[in-house]
Protein backbone atom coordinates (compact mmCIF):
# COMPACT_ATOMS: atom_id res chain seq x y z
CA UNK A 1 0.00 0.00 0.00
CA UNK A 2 1.27 3.60 -0.87
CA UNK A 3 0.62 6.77 1.00
CA UNK A 4 -2.03 8.09 0.75
CA UNK A 5 -2.04 11.33 -1.84
CA UNK A 6 -4.26 14.52 -0.72
CA UNK A 7 -5.23 14.77 -4.63
CA UNK A 8 -6.67 10.70 -4.84
CA UNK A 9 -8.49 10.88 -1.55
CA UNK A 10 -9.98 14.53 -0.77
CA UNK A 11 -11.72 14.88 1.67
CA UNK A 12 -8.75 12.54 3.72
CA UNK A 13 -11.44 10.77 5.44
CA UNK A 14 -11.85 8.73 2.56
CA UNK A 15 -8.58 7.46 2.48
CA UNK A 16 -7.00 4.34 4.04
CA UNK A 17 -5.43 4.87 7.74
CA UNK A 18 -1.55 4.59 7.11
CA UNK A 19 -0.05 6.04 10.01
CA UNK A 20 -1.57 5.62 13.92
CA UNK A 21 -0.48 7.80 16.52
CA UNK A 22 -2.32 6.90 20.06
CA UNK A 23 -1.98 9.11 22.90
CA UNK A 24 -2.67 8.18 25.95
CA UNK A 25 -2.84 10.83 29.13
CA UNK A 26 -2.78 8.22 31.89
CA UNK A 27 -5.12 9.31 34.32
CA UNK A 28 -6.58 11.69 32.29
CA UNK A 29 -10.28 12.42 32.98
CA UNK A 30 -12.53 15.31 31.43
CA UNK A 31 -11.98 17.51 34.35
CA UNK A 32 -8.10 17.44 33.81
CA UNK A 33 -8.60 18.23 30.52
CA UNK A 34 -11.02 21.10 31.31
CA UNK A 35 -8.43 22.34 34.09
CA UNK A 36 -6.38 23.21 30.84
CA UNK A 37 -8.74 24.88 29.20
CA UNK A 38 -9.62 27.21 32.11
CA UNK A 39 -5.70 27.92 32.99
CA UNK A 40 -5.90 29.14 29.48
CA UNK A 41 -8.85 31.37 29.65
CA UNK A 42 -10.35 28.83 27.33
CA UNK A 43 -8.02 29.89 24.39
CA UNK A 44 -7.94 27.15 21.65
CA UNK A 45 -5.48 24.14 22.50
CA UNK A 46 -4.87 20.82 20.80
CA UNK A 47 -7.62 19.46 22.33
CA UNK A 48 -10.33 21.62 20.36
CA UNK A 49 -8.43 20.44 17.60
CA UNK A 50 -10.10 17.51 17.39
CA UNK A 51 -12.22 16.39 14.33
CA UNK A 52 -14.38 13.75 16.90
CA UNK A 53 -14.87 12.57 19.70
CA UNK A 54 -15.96 9.63 21.91
CA UNK A 55 -16.17 8.18 25.41
CA UNK A 56 -14.44 4.98 26.86
CA UNK A 57 -15.81 2.95 29.88
CA UNK A 58 -12.50 1.44 31.62
CA UNK A 59 -13.20 -0.98 34.08
CA UNK A 60 -10.92 -4.01 34.10
CA UNK A 61 -12.15 -7.96 34.65
CA UNK A 62 -11.73 -8.25 38.00
CA UNK A 63 -12.62 -4.45 39.19
CA UNK A 64 -14.53 -1.81 38.31
CA UNK A 65 -11.86 0.37 39.55
CA UNK A 66 -8.64 -0.27 37.10
CA UNK A 67 -5.34 0.23 37.24
CA UNK A 68 -3.06 1.00 34.26
CA UNK A 69 -1.93 -2.20 33.60
CA UNK A 70 -5.28 -3.76 32.96
CA UNK A 71 -6.26 -0.27 31.25
CA UNK A 72 -2.87 -0.50 29.06
CA UNK A 73 -3.31 -4.19 27.91
CA UNK A 74 -7.41 -3.50 27.17
CA UNK A 75 -6.07 -0.03 25.28
CA UNK A 76 -3.47 -2.13 23.00
CA UNK A 77 -5.32 -5.26 22.63
CA UNK A 78 -9.15 -4.98 22.93
CA UNK A 79 -9.37 -7.79 25.75
CA UNK A 80 -9.95 -7.44 29.42
CA UNK A 81 -7.71 -8.52 31.88
CA UNK A 82 -7.39 -8.67 35.81
CA UNK A 83 -5.71 -5.31 37.17
CA UNK A 84 -1.48 -5.93 37.02
CA UNK A 85 -1.88 -8.12 34.16
CA UNK A 86 -0.05 -7.13 31.02
CA UNK A 87 -0.44 -8.46 27.63
CA UNK A 88 -2.43 -11.59 28.76
CA UNK A 89 -6.07 -12.65 29.19
CA UNK A 90 -7.87 -13.75 32.47
CA UNK A 91 -6.59 -16.82 31.48
CA UNK A 92 -3.33 -16.26 30.69
CA UNK A 93 -3.47 -16.66 27.46
CA UNK A 94 -1.11 -14.29 25.18
CA UNK A 95 -2.74 -11.27 23.33
CA UNK A 96 -1.79 -9.47 20.45
CA UNK A 97 -1.08 -5.62 20.80
CA UNK A 98 -1.37 -3.20 18.78
CA UNK A 99 2.30 -2.68 17.96
CA UNK A 100 2.73 -6.54 17.62
CA UNK A 101 -0.41 -6.06 15.28
CA UNK A 102 1.17 -3.32 13.53
CA UNK A 103 4.80 -4.65 13.42
CA UNK A 104 2.92 -8.23 11.65
CA UNK A 105 1.65 -5.82 9.37
CA UNK A 106 4.77 -4.69 7.83
CA UNK A 107 4.54 -1.03 10.04
CA UNK A 108 7.15 0.36 11.93
CA UNK A 109 6.40 0.84 15.83
CA UNK A 110 7.40 3.39 18.48
CA UNK A 111 6.60 4.05 22.38
CA UNK A 112 7.64 7.49 23.71
CA UNK A 113 6.91 8.04 27.78
CA UNK A 114 7.95 10.27 30.72
CA UNK A 115 7.91 7.27 32.88
CA UNK A 116 10.43 4.62 32.65
CA UNK A 117 9.95 2.20 29.96
CA UNK A 118 9.05 -1.02 31.76
CA UNK A 119 6.18 0.88 33.40
CA UNK A 120 2.34 -0.63 32.99
CA UNK A 121 1.39 1.35 29.45
CA UNK A 122 3.78 1.25 28.01
CA UNK A 123 4.42 -2.48 28.75
CA UNK A 124 1.14 -3.38 28.03
CA UNK A 125 2.54 -2.57 24.65
CA UNK A 126 5.07 -5.22 24.28
CA UNK A 127 4.83 -7.06 27.53
CA UNK A 128 2.91 -10.70 28.41
CA UNK A 129 3.24 -10.86 31.92
CA UNK A 130 1.01 -11.74 35.04
CA UNK A 131 2.55 -8.77 37.39
CA UNK A 132 3.08 -5.16 36.67
CA UNK A 133 6.31 -5.52 38.64
CA UNK A 134 8.13 -8.43 36.86
CA UNK A 135 10.71 -6.15 35.78
CA UNK A 136 12.87 -9.27 34.99
CA UNK A 137 10.48 -10.76 32.58
CA UNK A 138 9.08 -7.35 31.40
CA UNK A 139 12.71 -5.93 30.39
CA UNK A 140 13.20 -9.50 28.24
CA UNK A 141 9.95 -9.08 26.68
CA UNK A 142 10.86 -5.38 25.92
CA UNK A 143 14.22 -6.61 23.81
CA UNK A 144 12.44 -9.44 22.30
CA UNK A 145 9.39 -7.07 20.84
CA UNK A 146 12.13 -5.63 18.37
CA UNK A 147 9.79 -2.56 18.68
CA UNK A 148 11.75 0.40 16.34
CA UNK A 149 11.95 3.02 18.60
CA UNK A 150 11.91 3.48 22.31
CA UNK A 151 11.94 6.32 23.96
CA UNK A 152 11.35 7.17 27.65
CA UNK A 153 13.36 6.67 31.32
CA UNK A 154 14.62 3.81 33.07
CA UNK A 155 18.45 4.14 32.26
CA UNK A 156 19.60 2.55 35.47
CA UNK A 157 17.69 -0.96 34.97
CA UNK A 158 19.07 -0.84 31.42
CA UNK A 159 22.44 -0.27 32.76
CA UNK A 160 22.33 -3.58 34.98
CA UNK A 161 24.76 -6.66 34.53
CA UNK A 162 23.48 -9.67 33.22
CA UNK A 163 24.05 -13.08 34.62
CA UNK A 164 25.62 -14.00 31.16
CA UNK A 165 27.52 -10.52 31.42
CA UNK A 166 27.08 -7.13 29.93
CA UNK A 167 23.88 -4.85 29.86
CA UNK A 168 20.99 -4.50 28.60
CA UNK A 169 22.31 -1.60 27.00
CA UNK A 170 25.19 -3.40 25.48
CA UNK A 171 22.00 -6.14 24.51
CA UNK A 172 20.06 -3.83 22.68
CA UNK A 173 23.70 -2.30 20.81
CA UNK A 174 24.66 -5.68 19.35
CA UNK A 175 21.04 -5.91 18.01
CA UNK A 176 21.35 -2.77 15.93
CA UNK A 177 20.18 0.09 18.09
CA UNK A 178 21.32 3.39 18.46
CA UNK A 179 21.05 4.20 22.01
CA UNK A 180 20.72 7.50 24.09
CA UNK A 181 21.67 7.94 27.29
CA UNK A 182 20.69 11.26 27.62
CA UNK A 183 18.07 14.20 26.22
CA UNK A 184 20.72 16.21 24.36
CA UNK A 185 21.91 13.01 22.51
CA UNK A 186 18.13 12.35 21.07
CA UNK A 187 18.78 15.10 18.53
CA UNK A 188 21.64 12.47 17.57
CA UNK A 189 19.66 9.78 16.33
CA UNK A 190 19.31 9.65 12.77
CA UNK A 191 17.57 6.26 11.79
CA UNK A 192 15.81 3.58 13.68
CA UNK A 193 16.05 1.17 15.54
CA UNK A 194 16.24 3.46 18.47
CA UNK A 195 16.56 3.20 22.28
CA UNK A 196 16.89 6.57 24.32
CA UNK A 197 16.65 5.97 28.50
CA UNK A 198 17.18 9.49 29.26
CA UNK A 199 16.80 9.38 32.93
CA UNK A 200 17.64 7.15 35.89
CA UNK A 201 13.91 5.97 36.59
CA UNK A 202 10.72 8.73 35.55
CA UNK A 203 11.79 11.51 33.68
CA UNK A 204 11.90 14.22 35.87
CA UNK A 205 8.25 16.48 36.17
CA UNK A 206 7.31 19.02 33.33
CA UNK A 207 8.45 21.76 34.88
CA UNK A 208 12.45 20.27 35.10
CA UNK A 209 12.48 18.34 31.64
CA UNK A 210 11.07 21.05 29.31
CA UNK A 211 9.99 20.05 26.27
CA UNK A 212 11.55 16.95 26.23
CA UNK A 213 7.92 15.25 25.14
CA UNK A 214 7.16 17.12 22.37
CA UNK A 215 10.61 17.25 21.03
CA UNK A 216 10.62 13.31 21.61
CA UNK A 217 6.91 13.24 19.38
CA UNK A 218 8.78 15.21 16.41
CA UNK A 219 11.93 13.14 16.81
CA UNK A 220 9.58 9.84 16.66
CA UNK A 221 7.88 10.86 14.25
CA UNK A 222 11.26 12.18 11.25
CA UNK A 223 12.48 9.00 12.42
CA UNK A 224 9.08 6.44 11.94
CA UNK A 225 7.98 8.23 9.07
CA UNK A 226 10.81 8.15 6.87
CA UNK A 227 10.87 6.22 3.58
CA UNK A 228 8.31 3.68 5.06
CA UNK A 229 6.01 2.33 2.67
CA UNK A 230 4.06 0.68 5.57
CA UNK A 231 3.55 3.05 7.65
CA UNK A 232 3.77 2.93 11.70
CA UNK A 233 1.98 3.14 14.74
CA UNK A 234 3.54 5.15 17.83
CA UNK A 235 2.34 5.57 21.19
CA UNK A 236 2.68 7.89 23.51
CA UNK A 237 1.46 8.80 26.69
CA UNK A 238 1.58 11.64 29.28
CA UNK A 239 2.95 9.34 32.37
CA UNK A 240 3.03 11.95 34.95
CA UNK A 241 -0.63 13.39 34.53
CA UNK A 242 -1.28 10.03 36.98
CA UNK A 243 1.22 10.64 39.48
CA UNK A 244 0.53 14.27 40.48
CA UNK A 245 -3.29 13.09 40.14
CA UNK A 246 -2.11 10.54 42.72
CA UNK A 247 -0.50 13.34 44.79
CA UNK A 248 -3.36 15.66 44.80
CA UNK A 249 -1.11 17.96 43.45
CA UNK A 250 -2.96 20.48 40.85
CA UNK A 251 -0.02 22.83 39.92
CA UNK A 252 2.26 19.98 38.53
CA UNK A 253 -0.73 18.18 37.58
CA UNK A 254 -1.63 21.26 34.88
CA UNK A 255 2.05 21.15 33.80
CA UNK A 256 1.87 17.91 32.48
CA UNK A 257 -1.56 18.66 30.99
CA UNK A 258 0.51 21.75 28.95
CA UNK A 259 3.43 19.30 28.16
CA UNK A 260 0.82 16.21 26.97
CA UNK A 261 -1.10 18.96 24.92
CA UNK A 262 1.79 20.74 23.03
CA UNK A 263 2.50 16.84 22.20
CA UNK A 264 -0.91 16.21 21.08
CA UNK A 265 -0.27 19.45 18.81
CA UNK A 266 2.69 17.88 16.73
CA UNK A 267 1.07 14.98 16.19
CA UNK A 268 -1.94 16.87 14.65
CA UNK A 269 0.59 19.15 12.67
CA UNK A 270 1.88 15.50 11.45
CA UNK A 271 -1.64 14.33 10.52
CA UNK A 272 -1.92 17.80 8.55
CA UNK A 273 0.94 17.10 6.61
CA UNK A 274 0.47 13.63 6.12
CA UNK A 275 -2.71 12.37 4.73
CA UNK A 276 -3.02 8.84 6.05
CA UNK A 277 -2.33 9.55 9.66
CA UNK A 278 -5.21 8.88 12.64
CA UNK A 279 -4.35 10.64 15.91
CA UNK A 280 -6.46 9.17 18.55
CA UNK A 281 -6.07 10.92 22.18
CA UNK A 282 -6.82 9.04 25.10
CA UNK A 283 -6.71 7.81 28.84
CA UNK A 284 -6.41 4.69 30.53
CA UNK A 285 -8.52 5.67 34.10
CA UNK A 286 -9.20 8.60 35.63
CA UNK A 287 -7.00 9.27 38.84
CA UNK A 288 -7.76 11.59 41.59
CA UNK A 289 -11.36 12.29 41.54
CA UNK A 290 -11.01 15.99 40.36
CA UNK A 291 -13.91 17.74 40.12
CA UNK A 292 -14.00 21.77 39.50
CA UNK A 293 -16.85 23.16 41.93
CA UNK A 294 -17.74 26.81 41.74
CA UNK A 295 -16.00 28.85 44.63
CA UNK A 296 -19.58 29.78 45.53
CA UNK A 297 -22.55 27.37 45.65
CA UNK A 298 -25.33 30.53 45.09
CA UNK A 299 -25.43 30.24 41.42
CA UNK A 300 -27.19 33.95 41.53
CA UNK A 301 -24.14 35.54 42.07
CA UNK A 302 -21.82 36.26 39.26
CA UNK A 303 -18.14 34.05 38.69
CA UNK A 304 -16.86 33.31 42.15
CA UNK A 305 -13.74 31.59 41.59
CA UNK A 306 -13.10 27.77 39.82
CA UNK A 307 -11.20 25.04 42.84
CA UNK A 308 -9.53 22.16 42.25
CA UNK A 309 -10.50 19.59 44.52
CA UNK A 310 -8.96 16.04 44.35
CA UNK A 311 -11.81 13.22 45.82
CA UNK A 312 -9.32 10.28 46.26
CA UNK A 313 -5.22 9.55 45.79
CA UNK A 314 -5.92 6.42 43.66
CA UNK A 315 -7.72 6.07 40.06
CA UNK A 316 -11.94 6.30 40.30
CA UNK A 317 -14.55 4.56 37.77
CA UNK A 318 -15.45 7.41 35.83
CA UNK A 319 -15.47 6.96 31.51
CA UNK A 320 -12.87 9.20 30.02
CA UNK A 321 -12.68 10.86 26.87
CA UNK A 322 -11.28 9.80 23.16
CA UNK A 323 -10.36 12.83 20.88
CA UNK A 324 -9.72 11.98 17.16
CA UNK A 325 -7.84 13.24 14.23
CA UNK A 326 -6.96 13.26 11.15
CA UNK A 327 -7.60 9.90 8.34
CA UNK A 328 -10.39 8.20 10.14
CA UNK A 329 -11.34 10.00 12.62
CA UNK A 330 -14.94 10.23 11.84
CA UNK A 331 -14.90 6.40 11.81
CA UNK A 332 -15.10 6.29 15.57
CA UNK A 333 -17.81 7.88 17.59
CA UNK A 334 -19.79 7.34 21.13
CA UNK A 335 -19.78 5.85 23.89
CA UNK A 336 -17.84 2.66 24.09
CA UNK A 337 -15.99 0.45 26.19
CA UNK A 338 -12.02 0.95 26.12
CA UNK A 339 -11.67 -2.59 24.27
CA UNK A 340 -13.57 -1.26 21.49
CA UNK A 341 -11.45 1.19 20.59
CA UNK A 342 -8.51 -1.01 20.17
CA UNK A 343 -10.17 -3.20 18.39
CA UNK A 344 -11.51 -0.10 15.73
CA UNK A 345 -7.56 1.01 15.73
CA UNK A 346 -6.91 -2.96 14.88
CA UNK A 347 -9.64 -2.94 12.27
CA UNK A 348 -8.22 -0.12 10.44
CA UNK A 349 -4.34 -0.89 10.00
CA UNK A 350 -5.46 -4.66 9.61
CA UNK A 351 -4.70 -5.19 5.99
ZN1 LIG B 1 -2.11 5.58 38.69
Amino acid sequence: MGACLLSACAPRTDCEVHNVIYMIGDGMGLAQVSLLQIAEDYAPTAFDRAEGVALIATRSANNRVTDSAAAGTALSTGSKTNNAALGIDTAGMRLESLAECARRQGMRTGLVVTSHLFHATPAAFYAHVAGRNDMPDILRDMFASDIDLLIGGGRRMLADSLPDGGTWFDAFRDKGYRVAESSAMLDTLSALPVLAAVADKHLPRAAERGDFLPRAVRKALDLLDGGSEQGFFLMVEGSQIDMFCHGNDAGALLGEMRDFEQAVAVAMDFADAHPGTLVVVTADHETGGLTLPSGNADFTLPESGVETRFSSTGHTASIVPVYLYGTGADRIRGLMDNTELARQIKRMIEK
